[in-house]
């Protein structure tokens, strides 16, 4: 086996129901062409869609169906000092009843990326960040419905990306955060914090009810994902996915996709783990 670094694949070349071989870049910008028997794309939920329409395979199917892991944080001041930052990033998980349609992880991050979660504008915020020791963080997470898209930009070598939050996945996600304060001022935190546009801080569990009013649409909340998933959808039907149960696409013989895009809705909780048992899933299928 030959590993090549730093080596861009800019299409799939194929020939009737076979995929002949992979056209790429390097970093020098050298171009090469891998001829292969088999072909295994595992680029991740955004680009694999990409490259399987430039290469014009799937056409009308990959890149639809794109979901998410869509999260927000909430942020937690307590009295004592806590020193988050020194113990695991993520440390707890809570997985309320399934009818609920969320996840509450706590999460906390290195000083520069807590200051980009944290709430508040100019001296709140600077206020705010004075108190990074006694802080935690918990994020409500919601696994979205699969309404995005993802295709090649028109113009340039990017890709346009079309999203919006479905205002009940933003619901789910709100309601999360109602119980992520409850439970941490419950606790013992002097104050609760969405990231809000709007600052807000809540002191006693009760007020918490008013968040839905307060936050009038998802604009209003700071919402990230560094989960996409879907896009090549796993389907035994060739009209509703791109890759059978094999992981072959559709139409082809020798040709792959295993990674995240290949899921067929949002799983909520994160999904390395999940992409490694695909691996070892498609290890026994793909000759
Ligand atoms: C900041 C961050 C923190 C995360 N934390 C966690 C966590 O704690 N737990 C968890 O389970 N998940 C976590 N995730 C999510 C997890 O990393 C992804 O869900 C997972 O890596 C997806 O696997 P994948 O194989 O689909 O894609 P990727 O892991 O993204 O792999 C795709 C690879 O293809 C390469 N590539 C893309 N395009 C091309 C091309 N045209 N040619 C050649 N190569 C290409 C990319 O460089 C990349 O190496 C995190 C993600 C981020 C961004």
């Amino acid at each position: 086996m030959r590993f090549v670094a730093e080596c861009q694949a800019e299409a799939i070349d194929s020939e009737g129901r076979r995929a002949s071989g992979v056209r790429c870049r390097l970093s020098d910008g050298r171009r090469v062409t891998v001829r292969a028997r088999t072909v295994i794309v595992a680029a991740g939920a955004i680009a694999s869609s990409v490259l399987l329409q430039r290469s014009g395979i799937a056409r009308g199917r990959a890149g639809r169906g794109l979901a998410f892991n869509m999260a927000t944080p909430l942020t937690a001041d307590f009295p004592d000092e806590l020193h988050s930052e020194r113990g695991l990033q993520i440390s707890h998980y809570l997985e309320p009843p399934a009818e609920a349609g969320y996840a509450l992880e706590t999460w906390f991050n290195p000083i520069v990326t807590q200051a980009l979660f944290m709430p508040g504008w100019f001296e709140q915020h600077r206020r705010n960040m004075r108190r990074y020791a006694h802080m935690t963080c918990v994020g409500s997470v919601v696994g979205t419905k699969s309404g995005g898209s993802v295709r090649p930009a028109l113009l340039g070598g990017g890709v346009t990306l079309d999203y919006t939050p479905d205002p009940d996945d933003v619901a789910r996600v709100v309601a999360g955060l109602k119980l992520a304060g409850r439970i941490m001022l419950e606790a013992g935190a002097l104050r609760v914090m969405p990231s809000s546009h709007r600052y807000l801080e809540f002191r006693a569990p009760g007020d918490l009810d008013a968040l839905d009013q307060l936050l009038a649409d998802d604009s209003d909340l700071l919402l990230n994902s560094a989960h996409p998933q879907g896009g090549n959808a796993i389907s035994v039907d060739r009209d509703r996915g791109v890759v059978d149960p094999d992981l072959r696409v559709h139409d082809f013989e020798n040709l792959y996709v295993c990674d995240a895009s290949v899921f067929p809705s949002s799983i909520t909780v994160n999904p390395q783990l999940t992409v490694m048992a695909l691996a070892d899933y498609a290890s026994s299928r793909i000759s």
